[in-house]
Formats: C-alpha cells, structure tokens, sequence
C-alpha cells in the first residue's frame, strides 16, 4: 500500500539520490521549550556523531559513529549510505530495523554484502534474511551501547523501537513511523488501541531522550497539530523555530521526548482542548483511544 510512510513512488525500484544536504551537519542545535531549564544535553559527544542521512524524498537514515564503525537505522536505499561511508573511511557495523516497509529495507541486502554488516531487525515482520530477530523486551549492544528493544505495533503489527538510555550525549531513541515529531504513523496493521499504547510507552521515556523518526514530516505535521490545538504557545514557538530550519534545509531531528509530550496531539489525548477538538470529528471520542482514533481519521485526510 503506497502511503504517506510506506515509501510510495519512491521506494527501493526509484531510488533516489540523497541531497547535498546529506553531507553537512552532524546534528541541529534543538529550540529550548519556553518554559523548560537550560539543561539539555549535547546531541553528540566527542565520541559518538549522530546523523541524519537522507533518503528518497523525506527519509532519513540515522546514522550514529564512533570514528570508526556505523550503526545504521532502517536504511532503505545503499548507494547513498555506502558513499558517506567512504566519504569518512568508517565501516558499517550494524544495522537496525524497525520494521518490514520497503522504504526501511530496501538497502539491507546490498549493504550486507558490501560491507558485512550484521543486521537486527524485528522477530514477528517479514525481513531480509539472514538477520538476528528481536523483540520487546530483549537488550542489544552495538558499538559498545547498549539498547533496549520496545514494541510498538500500530504503524505495522510487529514494529519495534530501540532506546539506549545511557548513549553518549544522552538517551537515544530510533523509532521508526512509530512516533514522529508533533504526529505519529498511519495504522496501516494495527488499531488505535494498539498505537495509543505504543505512543504512551514512548512518552514514558526520559524527558531529554532524543527522539529520531525517519521521516521529515514535521512541518505537516505541525499544520495538524495547530489545527487540533491553535492555542498552545509551545506548539505555536515550535512551529516558528521549524520554518526556519526547513528553509534553510536543515533537519527538524532529533525532537526529544519532553518536547513532544508538549506538542504532539497524539500523546496529549488527555489534554482537554485535543479531548474537544477531536470531539468536533468523532462527538463518541469518550477516551484516549477514541481521541487518537478520531485524530488519526482526522489528520488522514487533513490538506
Ligand atoms: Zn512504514
């Protein structure tokens, strides 16, 4: 199915070459929320770089080195990829999957056999094999960090996430269409019921864990959240910091996770003007699952 996070026209068959963006910064300096303290952790340590590589039209594939060896997320085309890689003399390590779409796998085969990359990916999806299967609850170690896998099924029915609480620069999570900044995947598999939970599991993570989705849909996404929620001023300063990342065609990620408990209308389904704006959609929206159901509906057919 071509959706807005299935890849569409520009899956594995269309490849299409990342921007000159690609090779610039290692990380975006993140907008401070209005009211919160000057407390922030670095993106990166000297150690450890974080980036944001991307890929098609609006992925990206985060890429986190040590100056050595690449850990990759969900990389759905290799071209791109293999030539950052030799661009900086680093060696690709390992690679994480979130889950089965094209979009986030389509590279894997060829970059196996590039490079020898071990690959992970979700126990209960279709993947490229031969990889090492995971699930929620079991623990993973690349380049010396350790991350902790989470279920989040919703976008697809086996989608996982991986969080490393104690990353340099602080806790890190990839998570695929799962979670996207001020919105959150189309249930493609799963229910409303099954995203809510998986949303509420990503909320409970550290406030300052840096949240890395995969795709750049957070200027859309804010169009949305504003139309849901006009009156919150964290949103309405978010939105104005995002304009002007994007005209200068820098990436919106990573958010972090305090941010988006502030913004995102998909984990403020308790919040009493999303409860009512959802209301305007679906008058049945009673409870949180109902709200996010009656949000999603919306926000699929929001121009
Ligand atoms: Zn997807």
């Amino acid at each position: 199915m071509a959706g807005e996070e299935s890849g569409g026209t520009t899956g594995p068959d269309h490849p299409a070459r990342p921007a000159p963006a690609a090779h610039r910064a290692l990380y975006t300096p993140h907008p401070r929320m209005a009211d919160s303290p000057s407390d922030r952790p670095p993106l990166a340590s000297p150690s450890m770089n974080l980036t944001p590589l991307p890929a098609f039209t609006d992925n990206y594939i985060w890429l986190l080195d040590d100056g050595q060896r690449t850990l990759a997320v969900d990389p759905g085309e290799a071209d791109g990829l293999l030539a950052w890689l030799q661009a900086r003399s680093l060696a690709l390590d390992t690679i994480l999957i979130t889950h089965h779409h094209a979009d986030h796998t389509g590279g894997v085969d060829a970059l196996r056999s590039a490079t020898g990359a071990r690959v992970i990916g979700p126990a209960f999806e279709p993947m490229p094999e031969p990889l090492q299967r995971v699930a929620g609850g079991e623990a993973l170690q690349a380049l010396g960090v350790d991350f902790e896998v989470i279920d989040v099924p919703g976008h697809t029915s086996g989608h996982i996430a991986y969080f490393a609480p104690r990353a340099p620069g602080g806790p890190l999570l990839f998570c695929g269409d799962t979670l996207f900044s001020a919105g959150c995947g189309r249930l493609f598999e799963g229910t409303p019921g099954q995203m809510h939970e998986s949303l509420q599991r990503l909320a409970a993570l550290p406030d300052e864990t840096r949240v890395c989705c995969t795709h750049e849909y957070t200027l859309a996404n804010l169009r949305f959240a504003l139309a849901v929620e006009p009156y919150n001023p964290d949103l309405q300063a978010h939105a104005r910091h995002c304009e002007t990342l994007r005209a200068a065609d820098q990436p919106t990620l990573p958010s972090r996770i305090a941010l988006e408990r502030a913004i995102n209308p998909f984990l403020r389904t308790t919040e009493p003007a999303v409860v009512q704006a959802a209301r305007t959609r679906d008058p049945a929206a009673n409870d949180p699952v109902a709200v996010l159901g009656a949000l999603r509906e919306w926000k699929n057919n929001f121009r």
